[in-house]
């Protein structure tokens, strides 16, 4: 869809406010026309001593009286067009909004945040620019011109009005070679300042690690040389758009010049009055804001075309994430995997290779292996953010595939490696998925994630805000909030991916017993480095290189005495020395 097609189809449904500001702006241009018209009989009126002190004073009022009114439509026409301009923002950002939402993490791999951010604000408004201020700005521009024209052809005298416009084509050539030029420019300017937003994110989001490695100088210097190159662009695209007002300059000079000449020999000759060759004049002038208002027309739509452009790719960009099922309600049953093989986009290795696996409902499986052994690839799959190449995942016997994404997902508590918190009180980040809960089952979560005591020992205990992702709570602590959200939910299938890796094993310990007391026909599946997280799993698997390599209970996998084994026998050494 191109730029112009989506402002004529917001032009139709919200024609009624367009239309009100036409009709006003229409009553404005009428006006402006008469005004000049006005001057000239006066001028000649009072040439001629035909005006009389009396009605001078009328003609006067009348003036002022069409200026007054001419201020108070100007007011109207900008308060209607803009508020419907603005609605036009607020629903791009809103599709944009949900596009974004719907999409999957491979999405998200290919785009920066910086950049969908600088979509959402500098491209959008530049859109609600060209569908606001340049439309009418258009329309009035026209309409003025046409009038204007027409009062100097027919009101005055039309060889003087042909003459007059000579030098108008040369106006229309430059505007169009300007044009293409702010098109390029402003292009380049959004690119740019998007570019600029993704650094100043990147390393807000990572200041502290700038920091710690002594990088504060190298991105400094990175900053401000992005920050030259965007303002360079801008500066490129404002100087082309200067360069409208020297073609209206020189136009309108060129055309005083004919006027005066011309008109100057019809008054001469006796063919036009000095009255009318005012007016004359005086229309003239009134031609300076039709052609400002091309050039400022054509800088926003020039400029709307170029954010459009950047916009519309994102809009349109097909999910990464179809939403196809149609069974909307999951009951829970075996949780089956039968011959999984998955790679992420452009990666020749797969992340999982022939991977099958069954978990009866209320039971728990443990997931482990080495890093980079697919662990975290299995419960990415499992709730969809990608799809397996070949096999099946099956969850109480439907392909997970034929689940819409909200049963699916409604049906599972995830608590991922690195734990989200937002910048909202302890309370409101542990019952983020059911905002309803009592006080009381925000408690008793929190009880169960084993970070109540931690909790109470904060300034404002449930109350304390958070800061920007928990800024203020310890890894271990994030970790457990993150639990307790999770667990309030009450979801059939608990994911726990590495989510006790900050916590000590004896808090470990603490809350896998607190599991396993409120795990009523809850399944489980934790993904571990720790095998003890997993001793008391009804099946762990153990991957390997996307490869199961190993499978059973604690007890039958430590007497395979395989990589399993000789992790736990590792682990052990370890924490006894530890505890020594
Ligand atoms: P860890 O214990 O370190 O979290 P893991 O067993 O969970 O590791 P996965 O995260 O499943 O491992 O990764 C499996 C393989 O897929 C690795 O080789 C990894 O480099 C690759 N991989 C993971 N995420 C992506 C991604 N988004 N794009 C491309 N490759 C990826």
């Amino acid at each position: 869809m191109s730029l112009y097609r989506l402002i004529g189809e917001f032009l139709r449904r919200h024609w009624v406010s367009y239309a009100s500001s036409g009709v006003m702006l229409a009553g404005i241009a009428c006006l402006i026309v008469w005004i000049p018209r006005q001057i000239g009989h006066l001028v000649d009126g009072l040439a001629a001593q035909r005006l009389s002190g009396k009605a001078l004073l009328a003609e006067l009022a009348w003036l002022l009286a069409a200026g007054v009114v001419v201020y108070f439509l100007r007011v109207g026409w900008r308060l209607k067009l803009f508020a419907a301009a603005y609605r036009l923002g607020v629903e791009l950002r809103q599709r944009l909004y949900a596009r974004l939402a719907l999409q999957g993490p491979q999405f998200f791999q290919r785009r920066r945040t910086g950049d969908l951010m600088a979509l959402a604000t500098n491209d959008i408004d530049a859109v609600e620019m060209a569908a606001g201020e340049a439309m009418l700005a258009g329309f009035d521009g026209t309409l003025t011109l046409v009038l204007v024209v027409a009062m100097m052809s027919l009101g005055v005298d039309a060889r003087l009005a042909a003459c007059a416009l000579l030098p108008f084509p040369f106006m229309a050539w430059s505007f169009w070679w300007i044009s293409r030029h702010v098109h390029t420019a402003w292009r380049l300017s959004l690119d740019r300042f998007a570019a600029l937003n993704d650094q100043v994110q990147e390393t807000l989001a990572g200041v502290r690690t700038v920091r710690a490695l002594g990088l504060l100088p190298r991105s400094q210097a990175q900053f401000s040389q992005l920050a030259g190159a965007a303002a360079d662009a801008s500066l490129d695209a404002q100087r082309w758009e200067a360069a409208y007002e020297p073609a209206v300059g020189f136009t309108l000079s060129a055309a005083g010049v004919a006027t005066l000449g011309f008109g100057g020999w019809l008054v001469w000759q006796g063919q036009l009055t000095v009255g009318q060759l005012t007016s004359f004049t005086l229309y003239l002038g009134q031609l300076i804001w039709p052609m400002f208002a091309a050039g400022w027309v054509l800088s926003l739509l020039e400029r709307g075309k170029a954010a459009w452009g950047r916009l519309q790719p994102v809009l349109d960009a097909p999910l990464s994430v179809d939403d196809h099922g149609s069974i909307a309600q999951l009951t829970p049953g075996t949780l089956a995997g039968q011959g999984i093989r998955f790679s992420y986009p452009g990666q020749a290795r797969p992340a999982l290779d022939d991977l099958s696996f069954e978990l009866p409902a209320g039971r728990t499986l443990g997931l482990v292996g080495p890093t980079g052994a697919g662990k975290s690839s299995l419960i990415r799959l499992i709730l969809r953010h990608y799809a397996p190449e070949a096999g099946s995942l099956r969850w109480s016997g439907a392909d997970v595939h034929d689940y819409t994404l909200a049963a699916l997902r409604g049906a599972i508590a995830w608590v991922p490696q690195e734990a989200f918190l937002f910048s909202a009180t302890v309370a409101d980040n542990i019952a983020l998925a059911k905002p309803d809960a009592s006080r009381e089952q925000v408690i008793a979560a929190a009880r169960l994630a084993a970070v109540h005591e931690d909790i109470l020992r904060l300034p404002q205990g449930y109350d304390t805000p958070v800061g920007e992702r928990g800024v203020t709570l310890s890894g271990g602590q994030r970790q457990r909030v993150a639990i307790a959200r999770a667990l309030l939910v009450d979801a059939p299938l608990l994911l726990l991916d590495d989510a006790l890796s900050a916590v000590d094993t004896d808090t470990e310990a603490r809350i896998l017993a607190h599991l396993r007391e409120a795990r009523v026909g809850r399944t489980v599946i934790i993904v571990s480095h720790r095998l003890s997280a997993v001793a008391d799993a009804d099946h762990t698997l153990v991957l390997h290189g996307g490869h199961l390599i190993e499978q059973g209970d604690h007890a039958q996998l430590l007497s395979r005495g395989g990589w399993y084994a000789r992790q736990w026998r590792y682990q052990q050494l370890e924490a006894s020395l530890d505890a020594d």
